[in-house]
């Protein structure tokens, strides 16, 4: 980890990418591939859904055996091509369904396990119906103290989209301004650094009304000021003309940020540095 590689103004990788091994979406591996490749992009994560909750719309779809299989595919098509294919999972509320998650993740050779929120309690966060039934007030502290509750009991590597409340959100409450909500989101980002998990700049909220990354720039400063460090870049794609979308731009933000540089894992370890 001593010299640095540098990313020379490519995107480094996409550590947030699903394929129809999620069940929200259709894209084959080798699509979602091919179109990293096109966009200069040399690395990526498969990050595949993994909602144990019943009521969600992923539940019981998560195949890792299916998965392996398609991804050992998918490396062998094209590791020839100069593409590093890492295998990813993105897990929905670990710290609720432990003893459903634990012994898949234990099983399988993950390279990075993303831990999401997409519930807050019993509350879908992408259903609009929540925020028209309560204040952001109630709303917003309760999530980010259930995320705080997610990272302390760990099981994972990187926080994903850690303020993707905002998405749903925006249609009822208007623009999120982090500063609103900075008592909430702190404790967060200490949660992270104390376990040393870190965070991804989630490029999907880019593609949609809310228009910004998840988190923002200021909530992105604070985790760098209190010592985060941790970082990687995702753009959330379910197709293939999403990958690497907004990336560019989330590297901006993270340099506004003063990050200089985002990191790599291999086998669940960061396995080294991306100057930005
Ligand atoms: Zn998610
Ligand atoms: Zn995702």
């Amino acid at each position: 980890m001593t010299n640095p590689a540098h990313a020379n103004g490519r995107i480094p990788f996409d550590y947030h990418v699903h394929s129809n091994l999620s069940c929200d979406s259709k894209a084959t591996m080798a699509e979602m591939s091919r179109a990293a490749l096109e966009k200069g992009i040399r690395e990526i994560a498969f990050t595949e859904h993994f909602d144990p909750k019943p009521e969600d719309i992923c539940a019981g779809f998560y195949d890792p055996a299916r998965y392996f299989e398609s991804l050992e595919a998918a490396r062998r098509e094209f590791a020839l091509l100069g593409l590093t294919i890492r295998a990813g999972v993105e897990v929905g509320e670990y710290h609720r369904y432990r003893d459903v998650i634990q012994p898949v993740i234990d099983a399988w050779p993950y390279d990075l396990v993303l831990g999401s929120l997409h519930w807050s309690g019993e509350d879908n966060i992408f259903d609009v119906a929540f925020y028209r039934a309560h204040a952001a007030e109630e709303i917003m502290p309760r999530y980010f103290a259930e995320m705080i509750e997610m990272v302390r009991d760990g099981g994972f590597d990187v926080l994903a989209h850690a303020d993707v409340v905002k998405r749903a959100a925006f249609s009822v409450y208007g623009r999120f301004d982090d500063c609103d909500w900075e008592d909430a989101i702190r404790p967060v980002w200490q949660a992270c650094i104390e376990t040393g998990i870190g965070i991804e700049i989630n490029t999907s909220g880019l593609r949609l009304s809310v228009a910004e990354a998840h988190p923002g720039l200021d909530a992105l400063r604070w985790y760098r000021e209190m010592g985060g460090e941790l970082l990687t870049i995702g753009s959330d794609s379910h197709r293939p003309d999403q990958v690497g979308s907004g990336l560019a731009a989330g590297l901006d933000m993270a340099r506004q940020a003063g990050f200089t540089r985002v990191c790599t894992f291999e086998r669940r370890q960061v396995a080294g540095w991306v100057e930005i």
